[in-house]
């Protein structure tokens, strides 16, 4: 008998120790109030800035309303976009950009071999001059936008790397300009790649003898003291009008060969490649960029 009121009075502390257990508040100062502050009887603290009007003490804070969120200063410079050319079925460039090539002359270019740009300029259009070599701007830029169109040949001969090579080089990172058109090659050197580093999200490319067209956004990085990337390139790639790169991080300058290297630069001239396969050379128009 005193036994069984033993465990029935062990029973009952246990159950009213676990319901107290039960009861007791989550560990940790609720939120919206700040840590150490007195906790008020029967007042509601807000949830947050915006959720309530009144404060722990009682006393009604101000209310936010519409117009503390509105805020009419820097307004941002004004541009007027580029027009549609119906003749060459293409946007012109927008106010605010330096225009690179606008189907007249070499006047931003340069040989990557010593003096001028020996690429041809016929009919609103630079072709690639194979023999005569690369060309690239003679201004340095960073943070920028690009655009620029390109055509393969129609009836280009070749396949793979060999059929339409060109690329635009920002410094030492090139983003690939390949015929892409029923062309299979090893696909992180495809169209639309950052080259030997990332394959492109899909390839819109439109046939031979067609134009096409890249926008780029491209971020130039940050250094370290010891040179390092503290913060690597980036670049965006829209293509016929489809993103193909989408804010990638370029991990080194796009070697041919090896593990990418370091550029320890954060200015760049644009290179536009004369690749050395036989094939027929591409050509650009409308080239102009924006610096960011
Ligand atoms: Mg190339």
């Amino acid at each position: 008998m005193r036994k069984n009121l033993l465990l029935a009075a062990t029973a009952a502390f246990l159950m009213l120790f676990s319901a107290t257990s039960l009861a007791q508040p989550p560990q940790g100062p609720p939120q919206g109030r700040p840590q150490g502050a007195p906790q008020q009887q029967g007042v509601r603290t807000p949830p947050s800035r915006l959720g309530g009007t009144q404060q722990p003490n009682g006393q009604e804070a101000p209310r936010m309303t519409a117009e503390m969120t509105e805020f009419y200063d820097p307004v941002p410079p004004t541009v007027t976009p580029g027009s549609f050319d119906a003749k060459n079925q293409n946007w012109g460039a927008p106010s605010d950009a330096i225009i690179l090539f606008d189907g007249t002359n070499l006047d931003e270019w340069e040989s990557v071999r010593g003096g001028e740009a020996q690429w041809t300029v016929a009919n609103g259009v630079l072709t690639v001059n194979k023999r005569a070599g690369d060309i690239r701007t003679k201004r340095e830029f960073g943070d920028f936008q690009m655009h620029f169109e390109w055509c393969v040949p129609e009836g280009i001969q070749g396949s793979g790397q060999s059929r339409g090579n060109s690329g635009l080089k920002i410094g030492g990172y090139e983003i690939q300009v390949l015929d892409g058109y029923d062309n299979p090659t090893y696909v992180n050197g495809m169209v639309g790649s950052v080259y030997k580093q990332t394959i492109p999200l899909v390839n819109p490319s439109r046939p031979n003898g067609e134009w096409q067209y890249y926008d780029l956004i491209f971020t130039a990085p940050t250094f370290n003291k010891l040179g390092q990337y503290k913060t690597k390139p980036r670049i965006t790639l829209i293509y016929n009008g489809v993103v193909v790169l989408n804010d990638v991080e370029i991990i080194g300058t796009t070697s041919y060969i090896g593990i990418p290297p370091v550029d320890q630069n954060s200015t760049y001239k644009l290179l536009l490649q004369a690749h050395g396969d036989p094939s027929e050379p591409i050509s650009f128009r409308n080239i102009w960029i924006r610096e960011l």
